[in-house]
């Protein structure tokens, strides 16, 4: 068994593949490595996309079940990077590289978690989930090993949360929008209606809005926010538009209905035709719970801070446990400034913690 340290690097050594989003040596490096330390192993694929499932023996009949889940894909690196993204190496009490922190060590040690307890024979049953997907939007991933049955009576995310205990993520609504105007010659626009003048009155009218009345991160929690991500329209520049589209997406908060939100929207927009390209639930669990409450109070124990619930602006692979009706929570290692940023790097001390804390909360939960 490899440290959790030295699986990190290793992970990280491979992300170089990415971009070319092969992830073979990746998946390949985690089952063998699983399966050579006597985990069950399964390998569930979707449009190319291959989950890990590597599972604990001797789970007694009705005893429970605990999914690690976390994600081996990372985003590309930026040019901003001031050390070698791809080399994993250790330096000034942190570990430093690609996707370190969203999620690689995190996974690393949810990993070596599930190694660890597989030779302490609990009653019940640690599953690790290894997925790619997650930055494209888990439904190749996450998703689609819970549609082959890959279930549990908790789920843990690994994402980065800097230690806190993180108990929900907004929805996600991803629209298009179309404009259909007709065209005609620029010198006499009266003769026609232009498809990106009907958009911009629609945009101006959501923007203002959706506007973020808060500047604080918690506080956005409970706001719909919107971003407009693209935007085409036109043939030429002396031609009336008679097509214009964009694409939105609006956060929504986890509570609210999203087909009321976009019945109103599409009454918003009039003539401008909504699409709609994406509905995710968001993911909430119930703060009041036994399994919040033991997952605070242990954390509370091994980072030796006061525990702080932390709700998520965007999503990640809890949406889709929680739709599942799993409890979910999700604790990981790593500053979340640092996510998708240069210089991704982990302290070796919560890196250790988290470790503990994926070992030490599996063993309460399976007891
Ligand atoms: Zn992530």
């Amino acid at each position: 068994m490899m440290k959790t340290i030295e699986l990190s690097s290793e992970l990280i050594k491979l992300h170089k593949y990415d971009g070319g989003s092969d992830k073979r040596a990746t998946v390949d490096l985690i089952k063998t490595y699983l399966e050579k330390n006597n985990l069950h192993v399964e390998l569930i694929t979707s449009n190319g996309i291959v989950s890990v499932i590597g599972s604990t023996k001797g789970r007694k009949e009705n005893s429970k079940k605990i999914i690690l889940n976390g994600h081996y894909d990372t985003v590309p690196p930026s040019s901003s990077w001031t050390v070698d993204p791809f080399k994993g190496n250790i330096k000034g009490g942190y570990i430093w590289g690609l996707g370190v922190v969203d999620m690689t060590c995190n996974l690393a040690a949810m990993i070596n978690t599930s190694i660890t307890l597989s030779k302490e024979k609990l009653p019940g049953e640690v599953v690790v989930v290894a997925v790619g997907d997650e930055e494209k939007g888990g439904h190749n991933g996450t998703k689609a090993t819970l549609e082959k049955g890959v279930a549990g009576d908790y789920a843990v995310i690994g994402e980065p949360t800097g230690m806190k205990l993180a108990v929900g993520h907004k929805s996600i609504i991803e629209v298009e929008l179309v404009a259909t105007g007709k065209s005609a010659h620029s010198a006499f626009p009266v003769a026609g209606k232009n498809a990106i003048h009907m958009m911009a009155k629609v945009l101006n009218d959501l923007v203002e809005e959706y506007k973020p009345k808060f500047d604080k991160y918690e506080e956005l929690f409970d706001q719909i926010t919107l971003t407009t991500g693209t935007i085409r329209g036109g043939t030429a520049v002396n031609v009336v538009a008679d097509k214009c589209t964009a694409e939105l997406n609006f956060r929504l908060p986890p509570k609210m209905d999203k087909d009321k939100f976009l019945n109103a929207l599409q009454k918003q927009c009039g003539e401008v035709k909504v699409n709609t390209l994406l509905a995710d639930n968001g993911w909430i669990c119930d703060e009041k719970s036994d399994y919040v409450h033991t997952a605070s109070q242990l954390l509370e124990r091994i980072t030796g801070s006061k525990t702080q619930l932390m709700h998520k602006l965007g999503g990640n692979d809890a949406r889709f446990y929680s739709a599942a009706g799993i409890p979910t929570i999700n604790v990981g290692a790593g500053n979340m400034k640092l996510l998708h940023a240069p210089d991704e790097r982990v302290s070796l001390t919560e890196l250790k913690q988290v470790e503990q804390y994926y070992c030490e909360l599996s063993k309460k939960l399976l007891a």
